[in-house]
């Protein structure tokens, strides 16, 4: 049964600032997709959780949109409710900080090390959000959310909130039990992280140079979505693509970037299903060379065929 039903259409019109039809692409890095159904941006915490139990009763499909920038939106839109989360609080308490879903890592990046504490300047080069790299374990030059986060509040709708150890959550390479798991369509309301003491301006002038170092080998300024494929066990996606010759393989606007292999970059106007080509071509051609499986790192979500 189609969850489009007149009392589910009045509800969701109902929602406090709801948007019908809302375009997507601008709130992705990649700068594509379609629109969302319906779409909130609920300024607090409770607000999500009330929505998504709401949404969950009446079987209305929703999705979690972080900061956008580990997504392939189709070109079709998304079917239901769109919830952007946008709550940015944090609090400090010794070594610990507790930051909301919606902080930027590398806003979080900086408070740290503004807080003089050390050992989260890899986020320096994630550029989503706190939820977003819960979800995805994300990390970078060898290091990871699984290495930093000690408690997390999570929500369930249909249930209560509750706290998720470490172990709940069930880190992998680039996942987590939100992603895969028993977790799935749970909300990730808030991220608690243990550092060291440390000097924050040595940790500054790290980050400084990391960044530096990142701006000459991967194409940052460009729309994109990071790195499109997980690297296989041993090797690197990024040298098996360049290795098949497809760096500068073009679909519509959509190109492998000539920079770095595993980069696909819009150069304005590229579709999903352009990209959706590119990410299948890369694949079929890595696997008849080498013989490797690539997998997307990047979500397709959306009304895909
Ligand atoms: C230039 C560039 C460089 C990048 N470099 C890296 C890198 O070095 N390492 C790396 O790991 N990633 C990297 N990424 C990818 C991306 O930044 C990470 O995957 C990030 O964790 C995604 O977070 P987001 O907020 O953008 O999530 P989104 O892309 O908005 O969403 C991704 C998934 O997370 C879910 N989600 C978001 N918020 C919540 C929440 N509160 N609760 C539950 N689920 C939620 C969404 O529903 C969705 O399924 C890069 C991206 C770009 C554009």
């Amino acid at each position: 049964m189609s969850w489009r039903s007149a009392s589910n259409v009045a509800w969701l019109r109902g929602l406090p600032a709801v948007r019908e039809k809302q375009p997507l692409a601008s709130h992705t890095s990649f700068g594509i997709g379609g629109s969302a159904d319906f779409f909130i941006e609920p300024a607090k915490a409770e607000g999500i959780e009330r929505v998504l139990t709401g949404a969950r009763e009446r079987g209305i499909p929703y999705f979690l949109l972080g900061a956008g920038t580990n997504l392939l939106i189709a070109d079709a839109g998304v079917e239901g409710l769109v919830v952007r989360v946008v709550t940015r609080e944090h609090r400090i308490d010794g070594t610990r900080i507790t930051a909301a879903a919606g902080l930027k890592m590398m806003r979080l990046a900086r408070i740290a090390a503004d807080a003089n504490l050390r050992g989260f300047e890899f986020a320096i080069g994630v550029p989503g959000s706190v939820g977003g790299a819960v979800y995805q374990n994300a990390g970078c030059w060898g290091k990871e959310m699984r290495e930093v986060l000690v408690e997390a509040c999570g929500f369930m709708p249909a249930s209560k909130e509750k706290k998720w150890t470490p172990a709940d959550l069930k880190f992998g390479y680039r996942t987590s039990a939100l992603r895969e798991g028993d977790l799935k369509g749970g909300f990730l309301v808030e991220a608690t992280i243990q550092l060291k003491r440390g000097d924050g301006e040595e940790a500054k002038a790290e980050m400084a140079k990391l960044t530096r170092e990142r701006n000459e080998t991967q194409p940052i300024k460009t729309k994109n979505c990071g790195s499109v494929f997980k690297n296989p066990p041993g090797d690197s996606a990024g040298r098996l693509v360049q290795a098949a010759g497809l760096k500068g393989l073009r679909e519509g606007n959509a190109v492998i970037s000539e920079m770095h292999g595993n980069f696909i970059v819009n150069e304005g106007g590229a579709t999903a299903n352009d990209v959706a080509k590119l990410i299948e071509r890369a694949r079929v051609e890595v696997k008849r060379r080498f013989n490797a499986d690539l997998e997307p790192e990047v979500e397709l979500v959306g009304r895909w065929r």
